[in-house]
Formats: C-alpha cells, structure tokens, sequence
C-alpha cells in the first residue's frame, strides 16, 4: 500500500486551466473520492497521478517519494476506465493476461494471477468468453480484474460505474465498496454523481474548474459544506437558498428571522446566503424550528415521498415530505439547528 500526495499541481491546456493549483493527500489504503461536474478537472488530476499527463507545476508524491517525473508504466498503477476497454478479439482470460504478458511474468505467475482477480469480481466462470458474449456489467468486472491482476499499490478509476443501468450500477457500486474493503489498496475514484461519491468514499473531494472546493468525510462535506457550490452540488433534492442581512445577534430574511449567537463582528450589516436542505424543514412541529406561513404551489409525487413547493413572498422553498398537506395554506417549520449561512452573496 501506498499513500498518494499531490502539491500544487498546476495543468493548463491553451486558454484552459484543467487542473489549478490543486494539492491533496491519500492515505494508504484509503478509498479517495474525486467529485465534481463535468469538464472540472476530474480526469486530467487522475492522468497526472498516473503519470500519462505532466504537470506543468508542481509535484506528485507516491510514499513521500517524488515521482512527478516517473514515467507511468513504472508507477505500478492499475487503471479502469469509463469505456471498460476490454479488447473485443480476445477472450476474457487474455484481456485480464495481456498486461501481464507484457511485463514479461511466467506462465504459471500469470495464470495465478489471472484466475485470482477473476475469483475477486466473480467472473472465474466467463474465462472463456468473449466480450460480446458479456453483459455490460460483466465487462466492467473484466476491467476491474484486470487492474487487479497487475497487482498495483494504486487503483485509479475514472468514472468506471457510467456506462451501466441504474439498477447494475447500485449492484457494481456496493461490490466495488466490499472489494476495496477486503483489497485495502488506495484508490482515487472520479465521479459526477454525488451518491456514488457519498457511497464508496473514506474521503470526497469537490472539485469546481479545476480547484479543489472542500475536502472531508461525506458526513462533513454534506453537513458542513464550506461554500454553496459544495452544498448545491452535495443532496438530492438541491438545498434552498435564500438572501439575508446580518444584524446584532441575528440574521433577518424578511420572512425569517433567525436567531443567531455567535455572528462574527466582520459580518454585521452583510448580506449572506442562507442555505437549508428540503429535509430539515417539516410540515409538522417539530423541536427546536422556526414556524413560516406559505403557500403551497407545487407537490411533486416521488412514490414514498413529496417534494413540496411552498411559497413565502418571493421564495419558493423545496420540503421534502412523508405527507402531501391537505390545504393550500401550510406551515413550515425550518430546523434553525441545520440553517446553514454563507458570507458570499
Ligand atoms: P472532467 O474529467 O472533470 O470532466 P477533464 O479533466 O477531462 O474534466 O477536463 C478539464 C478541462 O480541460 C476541460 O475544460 C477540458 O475541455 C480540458 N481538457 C482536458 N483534456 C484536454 C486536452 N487534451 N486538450 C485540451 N483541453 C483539454
Ligand atoms: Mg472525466
């Protein structure tokens, strides 16, 4: 195992800064999420790491080891990608081989190997196919398996999960948990989708046109989100947001007014962006709430659950609700515990 520190790394294509001064640290064996929308700078960090792209600043460090300038086949790194790139002329068995066949290992050393990462994704049984014989979720295994077989300190994956269905994907995605478990090999996992990062993560890091935004457990970076870009980006339904003035001992939203103890001195008279998730308000009591009168506009069926607009003046708040309320009048009740307040506008 080894542990995965990036400095300062610096990537710029043309007019484009793919990668901007982004610096963090993977721990030995942890499972390192990389999340962010498309075009932020996900796979150019990842080619950095694997030493198919040169930073043009900056330095990679494997163990403490300077590798920045190491070329990639002597990183001992195993690879999946999103479009599996499984050779379609050759069975499975000489897909997962081929890698080993060029590193120049004995037959025999191959062959363990081969049938051992086949054994770890449960595909012993497919050696003998070819790709068009696979399921799109068996071809994702054999690139899995492949990456595995070659043995590596490192597993990066670069959106691996994409090309399955939704129901494969929550399937390959809880495998995907138990394997590095057991692996404990440290992997650094790019991905758009929020759930998958929330899922598989030791650690996330949000990414926005090539910065890092925040880093931190998923606990931490849902329920303490340092700026709206991570808490937009982090829970489905979006969090609300909505303007307010800081004033002595309280913020005032015009339709709320929240209490507020410890506002630092630099911010009263400011505007801020408040920000609370549609599951922290209720159309019941509930303890420690602030009660607001709206109107409902909108309630979105999801089966077990309603997203409910409500209108207060000009804000449309999004709850989330067991229940559809009966009238259109309803009473909010906003967990002031879980408001969560941004000095940018
Ligand atoms: P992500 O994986 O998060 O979608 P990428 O790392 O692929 O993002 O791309 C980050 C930015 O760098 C994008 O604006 C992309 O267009 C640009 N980019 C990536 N690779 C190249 C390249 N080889 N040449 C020019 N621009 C590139
Ligand atoms: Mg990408």
């Amino acid at each position: 195992m080894v542990s995965v520190e990036l400095q300062n790394i610096v990537k710029k294509y043309r007019n484009v800064t793919a990668v901007d001064n982004v610096s963090f640290k993977v721990d030995h064996g942890e499972f390192f999420v990389l999340l962010g929308p498309s075009g932020c700078g996900k796979t150019t960090t990842l080619r950095i790491i694997a030493g198919l792209e040169t930073p043009d600043s900056g330095r990679v460090l494997f163990d403490g080891r300077d590798v920045t300038n190491v070329p990639a086949k002597n990183r001992n790194i195993g690879m999946v990608f999103q479009s599996y790139a499984v050779w379609p002329h050759m069975k499975v068995y000489d897909n997962i081989a081929l890698p080993l066949q060029i590193k120049k290992l004995s037959r025999e050393e191959i062959e363990k190997r081969v049938k051992a990462a086949a054994q770890m994704v449960n595909i012993a049984h497919l050696l003998d196919r070819y790709p068009f014989q696979l399921s799109g979720g068996e071809k994702q295994r054999v690139a899995v398996a492949r990456a595995l077989a070659f043995e590596p300190n490192i597993l990066l994956m670069d959106e691996p999960l994409s090309n399955l269905d939704a129901l494969l994907r929550v399937q390959a995605r809880a495998e995907l948990v138990k394997l590095q478990k057991e692996l404990k090999i440290t992997t650094i996992y790019v991905t758009h989708d929020q759930t998958e990062a929330m899922v598989l993560a030791d650690r996330v890091a949000v990414m926005n046109k090539g910065r890092i935004m925040q880093i931190g457990t998923p606990d931490e970076i849902y329920n303490r989100p340092v700026n709206r870009f991570v808490a937009h980006f982090i829970g489905t339904p979006p969090i609300n947001f909505f303007a307010g003035t800081v004033e002595e001992g309280y913020i005032n939203a015009g339709f709320l007014v929240i209490p507020f103890k410890n506002i630092p001195p630099g911010l009263v008279g400011k505007k801020v962006t408040i920000g609370i998730r549609p599951n922290d308000i209720s159309i019941s009591p509930i303890e420690q709430s602030i009660p607001v009168k709206g109107k409902l506009v909108v309630a979105e069926n999801l089966g077990s659950e309603f997203i409910l607009h409500v209108a207060i003046g000009d804000v449309v708040l999004r709850v989330l609700s067991k229940n559809k309320p009966a009238k259109e009048e309803v009473t909010l009740y906003v967990d002031k515990t879980k408001l969560h307040i941004f000095s940018e506008e």
